[in-house]
């Protein structure tokens, strides 16, 4: 190998920064852009002062190495496959980028999914046999961009073993195919790119491989190696730093620290214990403060650790934060109604830069830290709740509801209109110059608000009775009340319990455009008062037929916020479930008898390695049995998981002991119904795909109940979409039950 004269690492940097905008500039200029209402040239030119903003930030902390290329005009893994040009042809034109990532008329988008353990979501690359990797034009603009600013930047990149994981195989290539196969192709690209940067006097690059920090076989390991001592053995190129995130490197890190990178970045607040003696000679990057909750740092305890860094790996550390800055909002000083004692704790992506500045400088005084770190709490297991067994339940509960075969039903919410959002944002607005103007206090604007919630609330009960009225009219089995008070299914829930604060301006970015504001879970949680059941019991009045109380479950309602460190997961996860067990209970005395507990993100929360799985599946069982367990034989409990990648944790899902569960399947009927074997209970693998615009026809819903009746037994199989509703309109959503009730009406003829 070439020894070449590196420039030392930056003192101080971040893995990632959010792109989306302090404001979602970027989310509203996106959407404007997909409506016609700007050009190209006007996005661009946004995306453009978004990234100066961003450099200007990071500088203004005063962090020693600001990366560049962690914008995103929709997805980084999208933006890397776009780089090498590891895209399907059937993309083609100008906006074949935004093609990929949300389909055109005619043309299906990439599929989507979860970004590792996050909520993020990115877009998946297909690579085939024959996917023809080329570099893509214009890989020195952001650094030039940078520069004509005044910045020095690092640029960064998703790394060739995690894209290629992480893409999946085009729909011709062979059976035993795997995109990784194509690694040393794809490292030809990734060479020349190195070389650009090195031609262009670029003295670091970062090359992100996040999934070294889940569980990798031997084949996969080799990879890593393969990749690493040819990207490190180029005669062109910059210092190489690979990044790892979201846990520790486990065998990896030996795999990394054999090769010729000069740096390695490990995430120690995850996994704060691993061995980096074999990193000696290396820069560690280490980071210590959290990309992944909004909490202040502990000065000591990071202090500690980078102490420790050095001691085992030999003096070369640089600070940084544990992954990409992408999954906190930006600055906490934009939040002024928030609790000042709460406000003291928290750390948003700009003052978690400021940490980082800080500790960095602590280092280089050679400042010890004072305390030693609290050791970690150990979790007591507890025993799963029990409700009385299946057939004993199955018996009463078809006794009480006499609902035909095949019951028809859906997932909880329905389209949200226009008039609705823009009467909750009026609503939102005025509660909030109510806060902000002292002589609002006042018995006047008090009553101006009170007719403003009333005027709300009253359309919220149209809505209620239009969504039963449409499903009386379609003949759906068990109805829903639609869903039109919540704006999002975990913060409507964090808005009614104790314990949580709930921010302005803290936007996360989901995917694309999308945001969410995470609920901050910062004490002990507590159901004041009852939070559906004036809602559920409405919906009841209107109709004969059975109405389903919604519900979002513990692990969920967690896992979609920042929740508090100071107890361990499972304890926090517990009280939610006590919360959520007594709105079980009002919601049976009030006489609703099928209630549905969503947990979407079980699966999300699954550890990324498998020797840490069952604990999780433990607990996170453990708390839904505990919410649902109280309900009554003849109350039928339904739950609800997206992706279909819940079925690789069927037997879990059969523990949850639900009556009927309703799974995403439109698109992967095969994965979900082969592991659906050994289950007992109620099934609804969903038939229409409510991801896509497309309506599905009465022939296609009547053949994948074929399919699904031909290996469950028809006794147990529930006819209803994959997801909510919510995201389509009235027109679609119409016409797609109409196609589905009459489907499940030729099914039911024909056993
Ligand atoms: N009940 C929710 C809805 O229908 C479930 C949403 C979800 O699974 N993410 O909108
Ligand atoms: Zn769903």
């Amino acid at each position: 190998m070439t020894t070449f004269p590196r420039a030392t690492f930056p003192r101080s940097t971040v893995l990632g920064y959010p792109r989306i905008g302090p404001r979602r500039e970027l989310k509203r200029a996106l959407e404007s852009y997909w409506d016609g209402g700007i050009s190209r040239a006007e996005l661009l030119e946004i995306g453009r002062s978004l990234r100066a903003d961003t450099w200007r930030r990071l500088a203004g902390r005063g962090l020693a190495g600001p990366p560049s290329g962690t914008f995103s005009l929709y997805d980084h893994v999208l933006d890397t496959a776009v780089r090498f040009g590891a895209t399907p042809a059937r993309y083609q034109g100008e906006d074949a980028y935004f093609a990929m990532a949300r389909g055109t008329d005619g043309v299906k988008p990439l599929r989507m999914t979860k970004w590792f353990d996050t909520n993020y979501h990115y877009i998946v690359p297909e690579i085939g046999e024959s996917s023809a990797f080329r570099l893509a034009d214009g890989a020195l603009d952001e650094i030039r961009e940078a520069r004509a600013l005044g910045y020095e930047t690092r640029p960064v990149i998703l790394g060739p073993v995690t894209l290629l994981l992480l893409s999946e195989a085009s729909a011709g290539a062979p059976a035993a195919f795997r995109p990784l196969d194509r690694l040393d192709d794809l490292l030809a690209e990734y060479q020349k790119l190195l070389a650009a940067y090195a031609a262009e006097g670029v003295a670091w690059v970062q090359l992100d491989e996040p999934a070294l920090a889940a569980d990798r076989s031997a084949a996969e390991l080799a990879a890593v190696r393969r990749a690493y001592e040819r990207l490190g053995g180029a005669a062109e190129r910059p210092a190489l730093f690979v990044a790892s995130y979201f846990g520790g490197l486990g065998e990896a890190l030996g795999v990394l620290a054999d090769s010729p990178v000069e740096a390695v970045g490990v995430d120690l607040v995850r996994a704060p214990d691993q061995d980096l003696r074999p990193l000696r000679g290396k820069t560690v990057v280490a980071g210590v403060v959290s990309g992944r909750d909004v909490w202040r740092t502990d000065v000591d305890g990071a202090l500690a650790r980078l102490r420790a860094a050095e001691e085992m790996a030999g003096g070369d550390v640089a600070v940084s934060t544990s992954c990409s800055l992408l999954h906190v909002p930006y600055d906490l000083d934009m939040e002024t109604d928030l609790d000042p004692a709460l406000k003291a704790r928290l750390a948003f992506a700009d003052q978690k830069v400021g940490e980082v500045v800080a500790l960095a400088r602590l280092l280089e005084e050679g400042a010890v830290p004072t305390t030693r770190p609290a050791p970690e709490r150990t979790i007591v297991r507890l025993e799963w709740d029990r409700r009385a067994p299946y057939a004993r339940r199955a018996a009463a509960q078809a006794a009480h509801l006499r609902l035909p075969p095949l019951p028809t039903t859906t997932t909880g919410s329905f389209p949200q209109t226009g008039e609705l959002r823009k009467a909750r944002a009026a609503l939102d607005q005025q509660d909030d110059t109510a806060h902000d103007t002292a002589q609002d206090t006042d018995l006047q604007s008090t009553g101006r608000q009170d007719s403003a919630r009333l005027a709300y609330e009253r359309l919220v009960e149209q809505e209620i009775e239009r969504v039963i009225r449409l499903q009386e009219r379609l003949g759906i089995d068990v109805l829903v009340h639609g869903e039109p008070e919540r704006d999002d299914m975990v913060r409507y829930f964090a808005e009614h319990l104790e314990g949580f604060a709930l921010t302005r301006h803290g936007w996360v970015q989901s995917y694309g455009s999308r945001c969410t504001r995470p609920p901050i879970l910062y004490g002990d949680v507590k159901r004041p008062a009852p939070i559906t059941v004036r809602w559920i019991t409405y919906a009841q009045r209107l109709t004969d037929r059975p109405v389903k109380g919604m519900l979002t479950g513990p692990v969920t309602i967690v896992a979609w916020s920042f929740v508090r460190r100071d107890i361990a997961l499972p304890e926090v996860v517990r009280q939610v479930a006590d919360a959520v067990r007594e709105e079980v209970a009002d919601l049976e005395s009030a006489g609703v008898s099928v209630i549905q507990v969503d947990e979407p993100a079980l699966r999300e929360l699954l550890p990324l390695r498998a020797d840490d799985q069952p604990d999780y599946l433990d607990w996170a069982v453990g708390a839904y049995r505990h919410a649902t367990a109280g309900a009554a034989d003849p109350t039928q409990i339904h739950t609800h998981l997206c992706y279909s990648d819940a079925a690789q944790i069927m037997s879990a899902v059969d523990a949850l002991d639900a009556d009927v569960t309703s799974i995403e399947c439109a698109r992967s009927g095969g994965r979900v119904l082969s592991a659906a074997g050994g289950f007992e209970r109620g099934l609804g693998p969903g038939v229409y795909d409510i991801h896509s615009p497309r309506i599905p026809a009465t022939d296609e819903i009547t053949g994948l109940l074929s399919e699904i009746l031909a290996s469950l037994p028809h006794d147990r199989v529930w006819v209803n979409p994959d997801c909510g509703l919510k995201t389509r309109t009235y027109a679609q959503v119409e016409a797609a039950l109409t196609a589905l009730v009459a489907a499940a009406k030729t099914a039911r003829a024909a056993i």
